[in-house]
């Protein structure tokens, strides 16, 4: 494994923001992971574990981190139960299995990993399908150990999770164990089209992470928001979308100051019914929410 020192993280993330990772490498193995470990506690330094960026930005000076991204992404499949590496693209994972006729179309769209969908349960809103629908364990290296998580193990909730719950523990996943549906190759393929669209329809999917809050009450996020005034929110070069108010885009030249200024005028605006779902990771890298 090779460490790198001052790699830039922009490029890394969706939104396309952030500055450079102090120490940044790339997982293959597991004893990659060991090795990682081992250094990020030998320089006393926080370990950011980095999957496809899609709902995550860095701050924009230096992250005094160790930042890693596992590159292990096989797909190993037996009947319906497929064991899946961690670095494994989700929407190409989901285009995969749909030709061999197993479902997993309740995800489609969600970008990044199925590392990072397995983090923060990925999936639909708060009364729809996530990923833990199909989890039957993870397996992560956290306390220390390796360990294998049965999914009642990983406490899975509307976006969040055990490894959430428990930063202080550095939990790393390896590799995901699904039991998916059987379905005809055709139908899966009409179902993703049909959600694909929808998406389009009422999405943006460029230079964005996503949901930037989860709703805690029964009201959807983007309508509070909206209900609130707040659709047409700018700061330097990010605002909101005027296609689904609880997207942020950089308009081209955004900083992680533009992104955290919009989340407090939403939070103060706001105060009760949303919580920040996007991962803002500042220069010592902890969480800005
Ligand atoms: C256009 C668009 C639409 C989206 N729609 C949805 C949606 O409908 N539903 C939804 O849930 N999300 C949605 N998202 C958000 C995002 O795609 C998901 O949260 C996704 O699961 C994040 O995966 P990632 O690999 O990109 O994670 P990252 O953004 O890289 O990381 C997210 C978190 O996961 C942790 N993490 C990542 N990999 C690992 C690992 N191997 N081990 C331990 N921790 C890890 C990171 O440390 C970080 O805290 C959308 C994003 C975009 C841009």
């Amino acid at each position: 494994m090779e460490i790198q020192n001052n790699v830039s993280l922009k490029g890394k993330t969706t939104m396309r923001i952030g500055g450079n990772a102090a120490y940044y490498a790339e997982l293959n193995t597991k004893d990659d992971v060991d090795e990682a470990v081992a250094f990020a506690k030998e320089k006393n330094i926080p370990l950011v574990v980095l999957g496809g960026g899609s709902n995550t930005i860095f701050a924009d000076g230096t992250i005094h981190a160790l930042v890693v991204r596992i590159t292990a992404s096989a797909v190993t499949k037996t009947n319906n139960t497929v064991v899946v590496e961690a670095a494994k693209n989700l929407p190409m994972l989901i285009n995969d299995l749909a030709k061999e006729g197993l479902d997993l179309t309740p995800l489609t769209g969600i970008l990044g990993t199925v590392g990072g969908a397995a983090y923060g349960n990925a999936g639909q809103g708060p009364k729809g399908i996530w990923i833990d629908e199909f989890i039957i364990s993870v397996e992560v290296f956290a306390e220390g150990k390796w360990q294998t998580m049965t999914k009642d193990d990983c406490d899975y909730r509307y976006r969040e999770s055990w490894f959430k719950d428990n930063p202080h523990l550095n939990p790393i996943i390896w590799s995901v164990t699904l039991r998916l549906p059987e379905k005809s190759p055709e139908e899966i393929a009409e179902e993703i089209q049909r959600i694909l669209q929808k998406r389009l329809d009422t999405q943006p999917h460029i230079k964005t992470a996503g949901s930037c809050f989860k709703a805690v009450g029964g009201t959807p996020a983007w309508k509070l928001i909206d209900e609130a005034g707040l659709r047409q929110t700018s700061s330097g070069g990010v605002h909101i979308s005027e296609k689904h108010a609880n997207f942020l885009i950089n308009d081209g030249q955004a900083t992680f100051d533009d992104a955290a200024k919009i989340v407090h005028i939403i939070k103060e605006r706001i105060p009760e019914g949303l919580e920040v779902e996007m991962r803002f990771i500042k220069e010592d890298g902890s969480l800005e929410f």
